[in-house]
């Protein structure tokens, strides 16, 4: 299903980023790189709000899920493995008129016949796979033996470092492994602004599980991520789950939603919520030579655990929050004349900024001292309130955790 688009409205959403220090086109002063972004000074902060409430969320308020932060660049053999190396594509399509490269998915139709979006012309090329991923040389030779790639998802590092984090943490299933961090994908044909980037971060947990959780965690995590948005100030009426048919899943994937929000440009996904089954820790194993499978001390059994995995991207959220804190308003100017004023109403929890004190004029000494001194204290009183918001979270952590123990004891 489509949803009416608002061409005008997101005009006005990118030229705001610009001005406002929210978002600017990467290496602007020598024409930009398309599908590549910079984050200005707000920009940058509602970016880490947003980062650090899902560190919050998915991480610190939670006994089972640790977190870690792996390289970019790994060795060649996890994409062999993972079959990103021969699967990793998107396929494209050639304009033989006016020479435009495009995803096959983004030509139109008109009477069965295949056109070009761009000039209209119907002599295209047959439709081909091309890799995604960005291909690197790792040393100071340039030979086959030397490249990687750019990791296109940061799941594949919190798989294949699952065996030392497991021993670590000493975590019993169902837990999880989360991490934020960059991915890269040559997109074929970026657009919609930062919606589709060729670099890009993802916030992605990987829960581990036994096999016959595997459904019922899938639906779990598809309402915990859902409750995220609208704890953060998109509201549920804007977004959409979407059931991943079977010919569009993953072929080891045996049930994914998308969720999906209405931005300006149309109905589009923000997050995966995917079940992989054991395949990814099933194609390491089997690749590297080395066991990842998990030991259940009570029923002495060892297998591979599956995998539940909410997969969300920064950068799409933080547009979805710009398009929905987006409004317009009239206000009086100097003259008490009424004028349009565009205001960002940002959610609390992700504001760039929060509160400000401003000195009535600047050039007095006192009034900016005292306002300066105001700053300050607020800052104490905002630490204070949230060192004993977090010692409370510890304590009902500590609760169920005793509590847990107790259970056990009397089992
Ligand atoms: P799409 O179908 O839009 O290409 P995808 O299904 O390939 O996305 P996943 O591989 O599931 O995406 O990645 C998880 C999340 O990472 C996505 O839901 C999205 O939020 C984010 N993401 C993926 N590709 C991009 C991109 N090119 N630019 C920005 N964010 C992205």
């Amino acid at each position: 299903m489509t949803t009416p688009t608002d061409a005008q409205r997101m005009e006005k959403i990118v030229s705001l980023c610009k001005r406002r220090g929210f978002i600017f086109q990467s290496s602007e002063i020598y024409g930009g790189l398309n599908g590549l972004w910079d984050y200005g000074p707000l920009g940058v902060e509602l970016k880490r709000n947003l980062k650090n409430y899902w560190w919050r969320v998915m991480v610190h308020e939670r006994d089972d899920v640790v977190g870690m932060d792996g390289s970019i660049l790994m060795n060649r053999a996890v994409w062999k493995a993972s079959g990103h190396e021969d699967t990793f594509s998107d396929p494209m399509v050639d304009c033989r008129v006016c020479k435009a490269r495009l995803r096959a998915d983004q030509m139109i139709e008109k009477k069965g016949v295949r056109q070009c979006p761009n000039c209209g012309s119907k002599d295209l090329t047959e439709s081909r796979p091309f890799n995604l991923m960005f291909k690197t040389y790792v040393g100071a030779t340039e030979d086959e033996s030397s490249i990687t790639y750019l990791r296109p998802e940061t799941a594949q590092s919190i798989f294949v470092q699952f065996k030392n984090v497991l021993e670590v943490s000493r975590k019993k299933l169902p837990f999880g492994i989360a991490q934020i961090g960059k991915a890269f994908r040559n997109e074929i044909n970026p657009r919609n602004f930062t919606f589709r980037s060729r670099e890009f971060e993802q916030m992605e947990l990987e829960y581990f599980c036994r096999a016959e959780e595997g459904m019922r965690l899938l639906e779990y995590w598809k309402e915990q991520r859902l409750k995220f948005y609208e704890n953060i100030g998109i509201p549920r009426d804007t977004l959409h789950v979407k059931t991943v048919s079977d010919e569009e899943r993953a072929f080891y994937s045996t049930g994914t939603y998308d969720i999906e929000y209405d931005f300006p440009f149309g109905r589009q996904e923000l997050e995966g919520v995917a079940y992989r089954t054991d395949y990814d820790l099933s194609q390491h194993q089997k690749a590297s030579g080395k066991s990842l499978e998990y030991f259940d001390e009570e029923t002495k059994q060892r297998f591979i655990p599956h995998v539940v995995e909410p997969s969300a991207g920064v950068d799409r959220t933080v547009l979805a929050l710009i398009c929905e804190a987006y409004s317009e308003d009239e206000a009086p100017d100097e003259k008490g004349k009424m004028e349009t004023r565009l205001v960002l109403r940002f959610h609390p929890r992700i504001a760039p900024i929060k509160c400000a004190v401003f000195p009535l004029l600047k050039n007095k000494e006192q009034l900016v001292a005292k306002a300066t001194m105001r700053v300050a204290r607020l800052d104490d009183v905002i630490g204070a309130r949230m060192k004993s918001a977090r010692r409370s979270a510890r304590r009902s952590i500590l609760k169920r955790s005793v509590r847990k123990t107790r259970a056990c004891a009397t089992r």
